[in-house]
């Protein structure tokens, strides 16, 4: 095979990294999955069930048998990135699947994850993430505030929790190269003109957590940033910067109509006027589902929800006081 003459859809990106486009609902430029073709080959992140036949084709192009594959591992399990996770399985009958602790059982028993999910997307769900299949509990390994995965030769995967976008989110460093996959922590990026746009879906969406995630993976000094959404990043330290700022845009604009009649649909259009003008449109294909996926509606949800949380928590604190 000749990495320099691949299909449409399959990146070389040096050290046996290939970036695949997983074609999410038949768009591209929404998920990419990642193959680290090492000693023992390993995946990261599925894409949804509809991706899993898209995928599982791109690695047996890379010369990969359904014995070879060592390890699938997700950064979390929203259904846009995990939602294949039991059709890969069962193509690669060897790998051992990887998730944070805090995801596994919805892995093995998917029904809750697709029951929540159908509550958001209602007739969207079937088309843009089909149906996902179980995992063999005995073929899942859950990790939790750090983990590792052996690439063979010395070179591994190095897990770190990294909650935010949610809570069973990590993050992953690849030893050999300092390759950080980022997940949705930083949220998507463009790769054509390097905006990044914050994703604070409900309901696990926490800005205190996603800064703390963002200063973790600047102290890590990764060589670059590994997007699901959508590709490689090489400027860094910038990178990680502007997602904060975007992040602090957002949350400011939606705490400022927060609280006063009309909410949701008063922030949404404040996020319209006033935030989204700041992105570059997503390249052509998929951005209508990015749109979807981390959008004004479904990132103004994430953050109202959290705001309710903490104040929520505020009052509970201010009952538990004596004398008042
Ligand atoms: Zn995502």
């Amino acid at each position: 095979m000749d990495v320099n003459d691949l299909p449409e859809g399959i990146t070389h990106l040096g050290d046996d990294v290939f970036a695949i486009d997983t074609m999410l609902a038949g768009y591209p430029g929404v998920v990419s999955a990642y193959l680290i073709r090492s000693e023992r080959p390993c995946v990261v992140e599925v894409g949804t069930a509809g991706s899993a036949p898209v995928l599982h084709r791109a690695i047996s192009h890379l010369g990969l048998a359904a014995e070879d594959l060592a390890t699938i591992v997700v950064t979390h399990i929203h259904l846009d990135h995990a939602g294949g996770t039991g059709d890969m399985a069962a193509v690669f009958p060897d790998a051992e699947i990887v998730v944070h602790e805090r995801g596994a059982r919805h892995l093995a028993d998917p029904s809750r994850l697709m029951s929540s999910a159908a509550m958001v997307w209602g007739d969207r769900l079937e088309t843009l993430f089909g149906h996902m299949r179980p995992t063999e509990a005995t073929r899942i390994r859950a990790v939790g505030e750090t983990g590792e995965i052996d690439l063979g030769g010395g070179r591994r995967l190095v897990s770190h929790y990294a909650p935010g976008h949610a809570k069973h989110h990590m993050g992953l460093v690849d030893t050999a190269n300092g390759d950080l996959y980022v997940g949705d922590a930083l949220g998507v990026y463009n790769p054509l003109t390097g905006d990044v746009r914050p994703a604070t879906p409900p309901p696990d969406f926490d800005l205190d957590a996603c800064l703390r995630t963002l200063r973790l993976f600047g102290d890590i000094e990764p060589r670059r940033l590994m997007f699901s959404h959508f590709g490689a990043a090489e400027s860094v330290p910038e990178t990680i910067e502007r997602a904060e700022a975007e992040l602090r845009v957002w949350v400011e604009t939606v705490r400022e109509s927060h609280g006063t009649v009309g909410d949701l649909d008063h922030a949404i259009a404040m996020v319209r006027d006033k935030v989204m003008t700041r992105y570059a449109p997503m390249p052509a294909g998929g951005a209508e589902v990015l749109d979807t996926l981390a959008g004004a509606e479904t990132n103004v949800s994430g953050i109202v929800h959290w705001l309710d949380r903490l104040e929520a928590e505020r009052a509970e604190k201010k009952d538990m006081r004596p004398g008042e």
